[in-house]
């Protein structure tokens, strides 16, 4: 992947989600840079903490040159913009954004670990990236994301979100 690639998982389960997705991407795009590559919209049964909506789920990938640190902040911001709440821990949300790749970067601060460490955990996570890059090295684990994909322990079904 490209060095200047910023891979971000977008996922909504609270309220209008079509509309989360939409106008969170015009946001990244206005406060980080263009949106080079999107995949599908998917929909999944909650992960983590099951009693609760769907999410739909999408992957953008950025153009981006600055630091990840500053792009954490405009994410954060851009979350709290539309309204985000943090209470319980893998709670409902409006927005959430992850960053899951810096071109193959591997950062491990405080507030910042890149690649996003439960990546290679999650199927609502792995098959939108599937479908953008399936031979995509993971930096730190050194597998493709196909390879990923197979190792992946996750049941959850992931669905194609037509609307
Ligand atoms: P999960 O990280 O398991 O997907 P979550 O997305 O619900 O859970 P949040 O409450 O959105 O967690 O984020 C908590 C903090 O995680 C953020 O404030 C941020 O500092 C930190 N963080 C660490 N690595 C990343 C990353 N790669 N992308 C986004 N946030 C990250
Ligand atoms: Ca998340
Ligand atoms: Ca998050």
């Amino acid at each position: 992947m490209k060095e200047s690639y910023l891979v971000l998982l977008l996922g909504t389960n609270l309220g209008d989600r079509i509309s989360n997705l939409t106008i969170a991407k015009s946001k990244l795009e206005e406060f980080l840079g263009s949106i080079e590559i999107s995949s599908k919209i998917y929909q999944t049964s909650a992960w983590g903490k099951t009693d609760q909506n769907a999410f739909l789920n999408q992957i953008v990938v950025i153009n981006y040159t600055g630091y990840c640190l500053t792009a954490l902040d405009r994410i954060l911001s851009i979350e709290a913009e539309l309204g985000r709440i943090r209470n319980e821990k893998w709670g409902e949300r409006v927005i959430d954004i992850d960053i899951l790749f810096f071109g193959d970067r591997i950062i491990s601060e405080s507030r910042l670990q890149v690649p996003h460490p439960y990546l290679h955990l999650r199927n609502f996570t792995l098959q939108p990236l599937k479908e953008i890059g399936e031979q995509w090295v993971h930096p730190k684990l050194g597998k493709t994301i196909v390879e990923l994909c197979c190792e992946c322990p996750d049941t959850l079904a992931v669905e194609i979100f037509d609307f």
